[in-house]
């Protein structure tokens, strides 16, 4: 909502007209696209028709948001993904991906165009590097980067990075498949663990001691704990593997014993933690499964500083 305000601002400062009136604006042109478009995209929108230029100001990472046309950043390349080719709907290509941070925050880059893929390719462009991208179309929260847009190295100096994906702050009810969340809720339900086999060349599922392509083998044994958070807003079913379930508190002996475990369960219960993780849809059931990559006990010191930050 802040950047939605600072973007207010800086559009009726430009027009010289109240932010109320670029307001009634914004909300009108998100009426006549039938809420498609989020209030900071619409606000892009109406000040682009109002020929305003927003694109000469450079934002933090924490600033963009999904919607915005012509955004310029700065960020030090934290990783580098290789080259995919693609083909889709008749149309092929390549793309990259990499993750640009500064000390705001970081995001995914999307390289559609050859010309910038080929700094990736031919290594000008290499992880410790600082760019300047201009011209980016903001979708799902990433830079995506056509043949219009402008990536170049920088000699600004970038320290202090976030380089660590930030889970941004929803809230159960909210969440949507393929989001990405950092949850602090309680632990209302826990289930027994449930044991499968892998395979320990390819690390796939394996069954019966069989793997598809290694054929047989001897496996290893993996674990997979069901729980249910609720952060008083909703509650989720959600899953844990390997060393999630260990960041719970539990050693391997716990894990892969039920009658152990069933002793320490009780300890679960009413655990209050922060949870980071994504939301999957569960195929088999249909419904929307938190899928727990971290967890953090509550660092109260912490909590607090963080609220204190808050406008
Ligand atoms: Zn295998």
């Amino acid at each position: 909502m802040e950047n939605y305000d600072k973007l207010v601002e800086r559009i009726s400062k430009s027009a010289n007209l109240s932010a109320e009136e670029i307001e009634r604006k914004v909300e009108a042109k998100k009426a006549k696209l039938s809420g498609l478009i989020s209030k900071e995209g619409a606000a892009q929108i109406v000040a682009a028709e109002m020929g305003i230029n927003l694109d000469m100001e450079r934002l933090k990472l924490n600033e963009i948001f999904s919607g915005m046309k012509r955004a310029s950043v700065i960020g030090k390349v934290v990783d580098i993904f290789p080259v995919r080719e693609y083909s889709k709907n008749g149309r092929s290509g390549k793309v990259a991906n990499l993750r640009i941070a500064d000390e705001s925050g970081n995001a995914r880059v999307v390289l559609w165009d050859n010309s910038h893929i080929a700094l990736i390719e031919q290594g000008k462009v290499v992880k410790g590097n600082v760019i300047e991208i201009s011209n980016a179309n903001v979708r799902n929260g990433e830079l995506h980067l056509s043949a219009f847009s402008d990536i170049k190295l920088s000699n600004e100096k970038v320290d202090n990075v976030m380089a660590e994906k930030v889970f941004e702050g929803l809230k159960l009810k909210d969440i949507k498949v393929g989001q990405s969340a950092k949850i602090r809720a309680i632990i209302v339900q826990a289930f027994e663990p449930r044991y499968f086999e892998v395979c320990p060349e390819c690390k796939k599922r394996a069954f019966e001691g069989e793997c598809k392509v290694h054929g047989k083998i001897s496996p290893l044994k993996r674990a997979l704990l069901s729980i249910v958070l609720d952060d008083g807003s909703s509650t989720i079913r959600s899953v844990l593997f390997g060393e999630s379930i260990n960041k719970l508190g539990f050693t391997d002996e716990e894990i892969f014993s039920l009658d152990k475990f069933a002793e320490k369960k009780s300890y679960l219960l009413g655990e209050e933690r922060i949870f980071s993780g994504s939301a999957k849809n569960n195929v088999l059931y249909n419904t929307t499964e938190f899928n727990i990559e971290n967890s953090e006990c509550i660092d109260l010191d912490n909590l607090i500083k963080e609220l204190e930050a808050r406008p």
